[in-house]
């Protein structure tokens, strides 16, 4: 494993255009489950009604109860160490840009400064009706959905639940990143949910180095992945980091 990080940190140094997508395994290990782990908030709120847009519109009071676990899960994390990690890449000039699946504002919480939310951030709060936002901290929201304040609809975290579109800009200059990206690091991603999926294999059709960060195997390792570097994200990335340090 030693050679294989070694291997990929001399790529990215020489790179003169990287950039990460990342997933919600990244988060795993700051206590925010992904769509699998056991025992997490998604195996008591099935996320195919949960953390969609018909879903909510059909009960957001329902749908609220599972926002409500998830905003205090997410306030209360921590970014560990392979955010950390990032940072300190973006740092030294190595990484261009973080197109970020999660909500959870653990990037910009560990120092990434160019972070692209391409799934929104649960900590900021929209209308669904009108489009007015809203800072979470304007509302005492202990357990009834907050309403807006110009036209009254309840309110849902601005973030995009599936059957929603992407926000304009976070797609375009995803695909404009990923056009130009002579590496993408591919961390902690199922690598299912479109159209983030696509972000790598629009590079590889550019021509990119794939490397993937990641418990166990994807869809994507087999078919565009140049360097699979298996385990805890929390543990390899720093240890990747180190190999460029020490080149
Ligand atoms: P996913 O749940 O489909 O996949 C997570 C991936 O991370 C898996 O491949 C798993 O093997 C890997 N993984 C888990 N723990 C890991 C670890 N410690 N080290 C390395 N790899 C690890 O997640 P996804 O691909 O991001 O897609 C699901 C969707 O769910 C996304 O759209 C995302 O917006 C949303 N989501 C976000 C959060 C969050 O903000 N933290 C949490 C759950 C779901």
């Amino acid at each position: 494993m030693d050679d294989v990080i070694r291997t990929a940190a001399k790529i990215v140094k020489d790179s003169i255009s990287t950039i990460a997508l990342t997933g919600a395994g990244i988060s795993v290990e700051s206590g925010i489950p992904d769509f699998r782990s056991a025992g997490g908030l998604w195996t008591r709120y099935n996320p195919e009604e949960y953390a969609h847009i018909d879903g909510f519109r059909r009960n957001p009071r329902k749908i609220w109860k599972m926002i409500f676990e998830l905003m205090d899960m997410t306030r209360n994390a921590m970014p560990n160490p392979a955010h950390i990690a990032l940072a300190q890449l973006e740092e030294m000039g190595l990484l261009k840009a973080v197109i970020t699946q999660n909500i959870d504002n653990l990037h910009q919480r560990a120092g990434s400064k160019n972070v692209i939310e391409f799934h929104g951030n649960s900590e900021r709060l929209q209308c669904i009706y009108c489009g007015a936002e809203y800072a979470p901290e304007e509302f005492d929201i202990i357990d009834e959905p907050p309403q807006c304040k110009k036209c009254g609809e309840i309110l849902k975290p601005s973030v995009v639940f599936f059957g929603e579109m992407i926000p304009h800009n976070a797609l375009m200059e995803s695909q404009n990143l990923a056009s130009d990206a002579r590496v993408v690091l591919v961390i902690g991603t199922s690598a299912v949910v479109y159209p983030a999926s696509s972000i790598p294999h629009i590079a590889k059709a550019n021509g990119a180095y794939i490397i993937e960060f990641n418990l166990e195997k994807t869809v994507i390792t087999p078919i565009i992945t140049d360097i699979f570097i298996q385990g805890k994200v929390g543990e390899t990335l720093p240890k990747f980091v180190e190999a460029i340090k020490a080149l």
